[in-house]
Parts: structure tokens; sequence; C-alpha cells
């Protein structure tokens, strides 16, 4: 563990295997996360069984990998530890076929807080609820691990039965490999809520309105759409690649003199503070949720929608033939 953070950061130092090494883990769906965490866990020696319905088209593929594959319900009387790795919008009825198999002293995992946090899983009292969540896509768990490295990730303890939770979630965080890089503590509620603020106002809600607006702006303005595509939209990438490699400092390090005056001065204007706190306060008052949660009910009506607009917009019809001349970048 290191004291350089606000909150509790572990590694491998901090983790002890033995809580895990006995144990029968299920994992519940096969998709990005599943896969990743089955395979890694079946390399560092778990008891792993994959939880498939009899129809399901991931069974060959995870048969292929070499792991053992069972139907849900099966899979979790087995285990000890259950992790929920299908869909966030599947998890409530697949949680509810498999419930039974449950026992007292066992462990429901997630790697998302948004069921468990918004009452659409309430786990029976005598199980450990916990979270271990990679903070990054499964491929990476998967092709980090196997170069002896790991993402980092998160824990969290939402249900405490047995006193030994917080040591299984570490040696599961260790298993998959995230112990290897660091592995930060949190709770359901911080990490449910963070993460649908950051997915609404900044990375996914915030920054394609952003685009929009800017393309939009020039557009009507009467430049071409293929200048403002490359504007707006194409060289963001090239930002964003300097601020993940070094914070907004090398992005600013790394434009012309012009341009970090010009975004220093003028991009403050176009942020609406009162909206990031509207969108916090529907997060944490569970509006957002409740609204999420009855759309799914309705089979999505809204969502097509929404979906539909954005697919029509100008920018994705210049973009898609301006991405043809790019075409040499897949082969790199
Ligand atoms: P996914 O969409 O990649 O895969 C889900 C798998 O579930 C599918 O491959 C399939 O095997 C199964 N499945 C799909 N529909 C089903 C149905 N109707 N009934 C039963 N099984 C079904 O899911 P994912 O992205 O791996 O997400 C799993 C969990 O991990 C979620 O809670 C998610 O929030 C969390 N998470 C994902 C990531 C990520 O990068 N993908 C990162 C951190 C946490
Ligand atoms: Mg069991
Ligand atoms: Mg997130
Ligand atoms: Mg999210
Ligand atoms: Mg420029």
């Amino acid at each position: 563990m290191t004291d350089d953070f606000t909150v509790p950061v572990y590694d491998d130092g901090d983790a002890d295997a033995s809580y895990i090494e006995d144990k029968t883990v299920a994992i519940l769906g096969y998709g990005s996360q599943g896969h990743a965490q089955a395979q890694n866990l079946a390399d560092s020696g778990v008891d792993v069984v994959v939880g498939l319905r009899e129809d399901s088209a991931s069974r060959d593929e995870a048969e292929a990998d070499g792991l053992r594959v069972a139907v849900p319900d099966d899979a979790v009387a087995e285990a000890d530890i259950t992790v929920m790795l299908v869909p966030d919008t599947v998890q409530p009825a697949v949680f509810e076929a498999v419930e039974d198999g449950l026992e007292e002293g066992d462990t429901l995992q997630f790697a998302h807080g948004f069921n468990v946090h918004y009452g659409q899983i309430e786990p029976p009292e005598g199980v450990d609820v916990t979270m271990v969540a990679p903070k990054s896509p499964g491929h990476l768990v998967r092709r980090t691990y196997k170069r002896g490295e790991g993402t980092p990730g998160l824990i969290a303890i939402e249900q405490d039965a047995t006193g030994e939770t917080k040591e299984e979630a570490l040696a599961y965080a260790q298993a998959i490999g995230c112990a290897r890089a660091g592995v930060i503590e949190t709770t359901f509620q911080e990490e449910v809520e963070t993460d649908l603020f950051g997915e609404q106002a900044v990375l996914c809600g915030g920054v394609t309105e952003m685009v929009k607006a800017g393309f939009e702006t020039l557009v009507d303005a009467g430049y071409a759409p293929e200048m403002a595509y490359f504007e707006c939209l194409n060289e963001l990438k090239l930002i964003v690649d300097l601020m993940y490699e070094g914070g907004n400092m090398e992005m600013w390090n790394s434009v012309s003199d012009t341009a970090e005056y010009g975004g220093l001065t003028r991009g403050e204007e176009i942020i609406d503070r009162d909206g990031f706190d509207e969108i916090l306060e529907g997060v944490q008052n569970g509006e957002f949720a409740r609204e999420w949660i009855n759309e799914n009910q309705a089979h999505r009506p809204a969502y097509k929608q929404y979906r539909d607009a954005e697919a029509n917009h100008q920018i994705e019809e210049v973009g898609g033939r301006l991405r043809e001349l790019f075409a040499w970048a897949d082969e790199e």
C-alpha cells in the first residue's frame, strides 16, 4: 500500500492469495470483462466456471479458451464467488434466476455498482457483496495480464457478512492482475455516481455535444463542413492523447502559444456550470436511474430516437467520406 494518494491504493503486497486459491468462481457472461477475468483467474490457478445459457453464442468460445462452462444457476450453486459480468440492464433478471444458489458466506461480486446502488438487485443477508472493477476494457485486462502487468482497478465492499470480504476482494484483484498496477478503494455509491456523472457531463455527452456545437457553428457561418469536421472532431484525438499522456499541461505545452492563449482565455465561455450541477443532482437523487430503468422496461423508445438523430447528423456523413482518406490508418 502506498500513502501517496488521498484514498487507499493497494498493490500485490497487500493481497493474500490464500483468500481465493481454494475457492470456485462463477463468471456470469463472457463478454468484454467476462472473458478477460475468467481467463486471468484460471491462469492464476483459481477454479473457474463460466455460467452461460444452453443457447448462448459464447459457449463455444469459452470452451475453446479451455474453460469449464455450466448453466448459470448450476454455476452459482457450485461457486463461492459469483461475478455478474452480463450487461448492467440484464443483471436484475439474471440475478433473479440464480439467487437461490447463493448460500450464506458466498460472495456476490460486481464490476459496476448501478443495480445494487439503485436497488435493482437486493442481495440476501449473509452474502458478501463486493465490487472489483478494472479501470479498462476487458481486452486490455487480458493483454496486460499475459505480459505480466495489469490494469488499475477499484474495489468496494457493500456488505461484509464473513468479515473477510476485503481480503477476498484484494485476492481477486490480484488474480486478475489489477493489483500489479494498483487498486483504489471506493464505495458502490461513489463508483456509480462518479461514473454516471463523468460519462454524461464530460466523456460521452459533454464531448459529443461540444463537437457538434462547434461543427454547426462553423457550418452555419458558411465554412466547409470538411474543414469544420477536421477542426472540431478529427483533431480531438491528438489533443486527448496528449492529455492522457501528461495531463492538461502536456497538451498546453505541445500546442502553439496562440492555441494556448486562445484556449486559456476563451474556453470557459462555453461552459455552463449550472448544467454540470443539474447532471450531478439527477445522478445523486436517482432521477436519471429511474428514467433509464423505465426506458428499458418500455423497450427503449426514446433511446432509439436519440440514436437515430445522432446517426443522421451531418457530421456523420461528412466524417464517413473523410475517414476514407485515412484508410491506411487501419493497417497501422
Ligand atoms: P458485455 O456487453 O461485453 O458482455 C456481456 C456478456 O453477457 C455477453 O457477451 C454475453 O455473454 C452475456 N449476455 C448478453 N446479453 C445477455 C442476456 N440477455 N442474458 C444473459 N447473458 C447475456 O459486458 P461488459 O462490458 O463486459 O460488462 C459487464 C460488467 O462489467 C458491467 O457491469 C459493466 O458495467 C462492467 N464493466 C465493464 C467495463 C468494460 O470496459 N466493458 C469496464 C468496467 C466494468
Ligand atoms: Mg454457491
Ligand atoms: Mg466509468
Ligand atoms: Mg458507465
Ligand atoms: Mg487548429
